[in-house]
């Protein structure tokens, strides 16, 4: 297997080349909210396809873009028509830190295996499967002007780089009354080395009121301590305990770097957010692709974060 710390491999994706993947991967799991086993290919694409999932049950295709998301609630949802592919966000994070352009994910069902509720699965599918360059600059979305969207005292922003800086900067806290959460913060500047070390293996999680909620509504029926932490006020339910003692803040900020990916380019700006989830990070997006002035797609504005290791 390649490895993302392998020089030789990395040096191959220097060039700011779009990407996809070197050959098809497939795995099954378990879709979160279903229960039921679903099974999802990532498949290469050629260039200026961008992420597209393709519901094989269904024939239809559901391009990986902002404004088709229609629910957020409990995860981030994608949909064209009845068709419909919930929990994106997890792979999303995994291939934008990669630097994946251009894929085709085929899913037998409406929604993503959750795995263990992190990225680390994607990550290793994609690592497994080989990153090649195939031709055409890829893009990046450049920030021009702050843009805010806010919620219930909740926010989340977008600023332009000071100084000619480059990449991704995401700053994000968040704030439980559950005590084993409480106040956390992170900062991170977008690799996919250090995407691999800091970020993928953040789990999701959830409360454990909210977990017989669901369950009564008939959703999260996949879930179990297998695929999120749950947490009851100042305990944390999973024998394994944490992956990170913040790995709560992480993992919602796995979830800003997927989410942000439905704009269809690799940011090139600064995040900052507060408590913010898939709904406020959509709506973010939605406010920033309002006005032509508020960014442009350059191919100049990347820098070399995007490149798996320091060659
Ligand atoms: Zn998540």
């Amino acid at each position: 297997m390649s490895s993302l710390r392998d020089k030789s491999y990395a040096l191959q994706l220097n060039a700011g080349l779009r990407r996809t993947l070197k050959a098809p991967i497939s795995a099954v799991g378990r879709g979160l909210h279903s229960g039921l086993d679903v099974r999802m290919t990532l498949r290469p694409a050629d260039a200026n396809t961008g992420i597209v999932f393709r519901r094989v049950d269904l024939g239809i295709d559901i391009p990986a873009r902002y404004d088709l998301v229609t629910e957020t609630r409990l995860c981030t949802l994608i949909s064209v028509g009845d068709a419909r592919v919930g929990t994106v966000e997890h792979l999303m994070a995994a291939l934008a830190a990669v630097g994946v352009d251009d894929l085709i994910v085929e899913v037998d069902a409406p929604e993503l295996p959750i795995f263990d509720g992190s990225a680390a699965a994607f990550l290793f599918l994609i690592e497994s499967a080989g990153v090649i360059e195939h031709g055409g600059t890829r893009p990046a979305l450049e920030i021009l002007r702050s843009v805010r969207v806010e919620q219930n005292g909740a926010f989340a922003e977008l600023r332009p780089h000071q100084d000619g800086a480059l990449g991704f900067d995401i700053a994000l806290s968040i704030e439980f009354q559950a005590r084993a959460i409480g106040a956390q913060a992170y900062h991170f500047h977008l690799s996919g080395e250090e995407f691999a070390s800091e970020i993928a293996s953040a789990r999701t999680f959830t409360l454990r009121a909210e977990v017989e909620a669901l369950r009564k509504a008939g959703l999260a029926l996949g879930g179990s301590l297998a695929n999120a932490v749950v947490v009851d006020d100042e305990k944390i339910m999973n024998p394994e305990g944490l992956r990170y003692n913040d790995e709560f803040v992480r993992h919602k900020l796995l979830d800003v770097i997927g989410d942000l990916y439905l704009a269809g380019a690799a940011i090139s700006g600064r995040f900052i957010g507060f408590r913010t989830g898939h709904g406020l990070n959509n709506k973010l997006l939605r406010a920033v692709f309002q006005d032509s002035a508020n960014y442009r797609l350059t191919t100049d504005a990347l820098e070399r974060p995007l490149q798996l290791t320091a060659a």
